[in-house]
């Protein structure tokens, strides 16, 4: 049994699932959130809400989007020649920070992970190929993760893109392989872009 009261329980309860949350940590937010003004703590339930109601998946994109397309694909000032492909929001996010790249992105929403049973069909590898058929990319930038099955995706990837007039480059090396973009600096991203090499 728990030595909470039921909701105080039911709140350390759902903290504790946050990935890199344990029970210490849990209790300590569960008291935090008892603690700050009432204001305070509502304002974040809310944001939680908000959050899983009105935030979407971009439809050209993939990026997370308030509304049916995101504020990079409908921005008429960013380069259309230019595609980078990503994991997910956050790798593109990362990217973003960086402010070296001002072309568009693609967001995969995964990577293919054989042993996990991930495999093409359940990312937007469909979207992506429709998407370079239709538009006029003159460059397609893998920058899955420097990982095995971040790799296993870019190599997957390209061979699908390689019936398009497209070059196809990838991310330099200057993030370690292994380590993953949404953990990378700002300088190591735009090194990494800046020096991209043909794949
Ligand atoms: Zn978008």
């Amino acid at each position: 049994m728990s030595k909470h009261a039921g909701a105080v329980s039911q709140l350390v309860e759902q903290l504790g699932r946050l990935p890199g949350i344990g029970r210490k940590s849990a209790e300590r937010l569960a008291f935090h959130i008892l603690r700050v003004p009432e204001p305070e703590a509502i304002a974040l339930a809310d944001a939680i809400k908000r959050v899983r109601n009105d935030v979407r998946y971009c439809a050209i994109c993939f990026n997370l989007s308030e509304n049916e397309s995101c504020a990079i694909c409908n921005d008429p000032n960013r380069d259309a020649t230019r595609l980078c492909i990503v994991e997910q929001p956050r790798d593109l996010m990362s990217l973003e920070q960086s402010g070296v790249f001002k072309g568009h992105y693609h967001v995969l929403l995964g990577r293919i992970a054989p042993l996990d049973g991930i495999g093409p069909d359940q990312l937007t590898v469909d979207a992506l190929v429709d998407r370079v058929r239709t538009s006029n990319f003159a460059e397609v930038i893998m920058a899955t993760n420097p990982t095995v099955e971040g790799d296993g995706t870019s190599l997957y990837i390209s061979n699908l893109l390689s019936e398009f007039p497209v070059e196809i480059t990838r991310l330099a090396r200057g993030i370690t392989a292994g380590s993953v973009l949404e953990y990378a600096n700002r300088e190591m991203i735009a090194d990494a872009l800046t020096g991209r090499q043909k794949l």
